[in-house]
């Protein structure tokens, strides 16, 4: 048993002034960037314990440094719809953090995606890659495009036209996207045939969620939902509960969604509701996964459908209802901010037991501390959601082997990396004086070795 150390006050006090006043400074140099400002915010608070034992991090300037993007790329997209208008969005790639491995991380397709998205979602990057135990370094990109209603050839000439400018600054050992919200196997299939055609060469690892027929590896599509339930599951059966006869509940109906329904359906959980951004449906006697299927990965449809052939269903307009209803695991698989105060405090009020983070800070800094005041078992994000990024590293590999794994070998490869996470925040928790805490166990456990690798490569 790990022992749980008692760090002392004036320690905690030297290391608490340096992390704030480095926040203060990331405040003003960053304004207006209220999601960065919330994924640096949770990540500092968590590392005060870790500066009061090793102030060799702050006299290396590590939090200063780690906080500042290697390089941040923005571009402009130009595109021709079907109808021959022109359309001009804004293209991202934050290149993060490079000191365990090259740039890793997806590229978001929402009408919401800004500079403080893609820096927050990068930062966060950081911990989860380090986390899953791979050589892989933090980024993101994306745009500011919404794909919802455009042809198939409008989507691709939006991705030929991104990756014409995205192409000069990736490469398989530089910087490898990979999918996120609005980019599935379609665009990256797009992404990788125009990136294929102006580097002239087969460079695979480049971009991973491909395709099965062109470098994509067995289980990246079911990676970051399975892996999340698997995470949640360890967690659970840790507090004697387990995902088999519970009542769950999982918001939107996109690839980490849609994943989670289908294995905590495996592992005999009921799970009652799911949602898009226009509403939710509800059906107590358990949603039918093949129907979401159809209705999301194979029409591109809107979940109130779901409906026209389940009509013992309710469908509910406005997304944000799905969290009044009763469950014992709730599982935030949409976007970030999701689950605020007063939606935090419905679930508590419910009977909810655990919460497992499948989308990118779900949870506002307000419903975490609700969720660990009440004792709720809480698995987040950057732990949680790991599984897709790794499985994506796992892709890497294969591509450089040029060789293939099995479904079986990568989905077992997959939970034994979802257990490492888990009892490695768990580890780090109790080390640092926070047992039970795995929002500071994954951000310690996820920290350490990157500053290790930022120490001992100089001040750059
Ligand atoms: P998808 O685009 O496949 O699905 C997103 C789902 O969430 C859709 O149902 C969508 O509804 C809904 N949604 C998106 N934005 C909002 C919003 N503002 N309000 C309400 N609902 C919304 O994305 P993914 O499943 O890939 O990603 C979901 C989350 O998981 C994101 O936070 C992402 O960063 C995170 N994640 C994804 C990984 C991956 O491997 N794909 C890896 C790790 C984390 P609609 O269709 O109506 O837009």
């Amino acid at each position: 048993m790990n022992m749980v150390t008692v760090l002392n006050q004036e320690d905690m006090q030297t290391a608490s002034d340096y992390v704030n006043n480095v926040y203060e400074k990331i405040l003003s140099r960053n304004p207006g960037e209220s999601e960065f400002h919330q994924a640096v915010k949770e990540i500092f608070d968590s590392l005060v314990p870790v500066f009061a034992r090793h102030p060799k991090y702050a006299e290396a300037g590590i939090l200063e440094r780690i906080a500042e993007p290697e390089r941040m790329i923005t571009f402009r997209v130009p595109w021709v719809d079907d109808l021959g208008k022109v359309h001009v969005n804004r293209g991202f790639r934050v290149q993060f953090n490079s000191a365990i491995g090259p740039y890793k991380g997806g590229l978001r397709f929402h009408p919401s995606v800004n500079t403080s998205i893609i820096k927050f979602l990068g930062f966060e990057q950081i911990l989860k890659n380090s986390l899953t135990g791979q050589p892989i370094g933090g980024g993101k990109g994306g745009a500011d495009f919404d794909p919802k209603g455009k042809s198939d050839h409008e989507i691709m000439r939006f991705c030929q036209s991104f990756m014409t400018e995205l192409a000069k600054h990736i490469g398989p050992d530089t910087d490898v996207p990979a999918g996120d919200i609005g980019v599935g196997g379609r665009e990256i299939g797009y992404l990788f045939g125009q990136y294929r055609k102006i580097r002239g060469g087969y460079e695979a690892g480049v971009l991973t969620g491909k395709g099965l027929g062109y470098g994509g590896s067995l289980a990246r599509t079911e990676a970051t939902g399975y892996g999340t339930v698997y995470f949640v599951e360890e967690m659970l059966q840790d507090h004697g509960h387990t995902f088999h006869g519970s009542t769950v509940v999982v918001s939107g109906s996109g690839n980490v969604s849609i994943y989670a329904i289908e294995k905590a359906l495996e592992l005999g959980a009921r799970v009652v509701a799911c949602s898009d951004s226009n509403g939710y449906i509800y059906d107590e006697n358990g949603i039918n996964l093949e129907t979401v299927k159809l209705i999301k990965e194979v029409q591109r449809a809107r979940i109130s459908d779901y409906i026209n052939y389940h009509p013992e269903a309710q469908y509910t307009e406005g997304w944000q209802g799905i969290w009044s209803i009763p469950c014992d695991i709730a599982l935030p698989c949409a976007t970030q901010n999701e689950i605020d105060e007063a939606a935090a405090n419905t679930l508590v009020l419910n009977g909810v037991k655990a919460i497992g983070e499948g989308a990118n800070m779900p949870s506002t800094l307000e419903a975490i501390k609700i969720f660990l005041n009440n004792k709720v078992m809480f698995a987040p994000a950057k732990a949680g959601n790991a599984g897709g990024v790794a499985v994506s590293a796992l892709e890497m590999a294969q591509n450089s082997m040029r060789y293939g794994w099995t479904f079986e070998e990568v989905d077992s490869k997959l939970n034994n990396i979802m257990v490492n996470i888990y009892r490695e925040s768990v580890k780090a928790a109790e080390e640092y004086g926070n047992p039970g805490n795995l929002v500071v166990g994954a951000n310690i456990a996820g920290f350490i070795k990157v500053a290790d690798a930022m120490l001992a490569q100089g001040i750059i």
